[in-house]
């Protein structure tokens, strides 16, 4: 299994419109984030964790080729504007892709995406997917067994999801009990982190840091960064095994 990072930013990416802030005016190109993505290149084929709404610039960037599957952490803009670009890989594979994710959120993109599911002229053409709802239970996913993990965003349950030795939480605020059960003995985490200063729906980067101590994963890789965050200069440093993610990073498991 080959994971590669699509996007680490949170919802506005990073460097933010008009800002000329530190960090959006870096040179740095792990200060350059685009919305929170993921690929997974498994046995049976390609999927990604959410269609960000940069899918299409991410897919030229990192080669994403084929989307056989769509794993939807939640409803959010960020985590689902991208989804029309699904139409090329409709084209291309001649085929529906199939998307699981939350039953909250695929009731968001089939508000967000009505046309999607309208009868109607089809002109340049709709995305076709199936929409397919995932309660808590573990599913064979492209070869590989998928394990949900029910986390809290504010009042909002998503979903991680857990796949082997990896796990991949963004936007989450609280972690229940049961679910950091299910993240026991994973090697990589990539873990939702938005920024130093307190939100009421992202873990900070020390709220993170203790969620991430109690996983106990070999590393982990922090994700959904705001542009407070300097990739070469932590406010504070980050304690070893944990640091931050960007955009690119790839990890291979055998
Ligand atoms: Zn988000
Ligand atoms: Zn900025
Ligand atoms: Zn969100």
């Amino acid at each position: 299994m080959r994971v590669t990072l699509l996007g680490t930013g949170t919802s506005t990416g990073v460097p933010v419109i008009g800002c000329r802030c530190a960090v959006c005016t870096s040179s740095d190109p792990r200060n350059r984030r685009l919305r929170p993505g993921v690929r997974l290149e498994l046995p049976g084929g390609t999927a990604i964790v959410d269609t960000p709404t940069d899918l299409r610039q991410q897919a030229l960037t990192y080669g994403l080729d084929r989307v056989d599957a769509v794993l939807y952490t939640h409803g959010h803009a960020d985590h689902i504007l991208g989804l029309d670009e699904l139409r090329v890989y409709n084209f291309r594979q001649n085929a529906v892709i199939p998307c699981y994710g939350p039953p909250s959120a695929l009731a968001a993109i089939r508000r967000t995406f009505a046309y999607a599911f309208e009868e109607g002229q089809e002109g340049g053409g709709k995305p076709r997917v199936e929409l397919l709802p995932l309660g808590h239970a573990p599913f064979e996913l492209l070869g590989v067994e998928v394990t949900p993990v029910p986390v809290m965003h504010g009042e909002l349950e998503v979903y991680g999801y857990r796949i082997g030795p990896f796990a991949y939480v963004t936007d989450v605020s609280f972690i229940p009990e049961e679910s950091f059960a299910r993240l026991a003995g994973v090697e990589v985490i990539v873990l939702g982190a938005l920024r130093y200063r307190p939100h009421t729906t992202h873990f900070t980067i020390p709220e993170a840091i203790v969620a991430a101590q109690r996983i106990g994963a070999r590393r982990t890789y922090l994700t959904h960064l705001a542009h407070d965050v300097d990739h070469a200069a932590p406010s504070e440093p980050l304690p070893p095994g944990i640091e931050f993610g960007h955009d690119g990073l790839v990890f291979d498991f055998a």
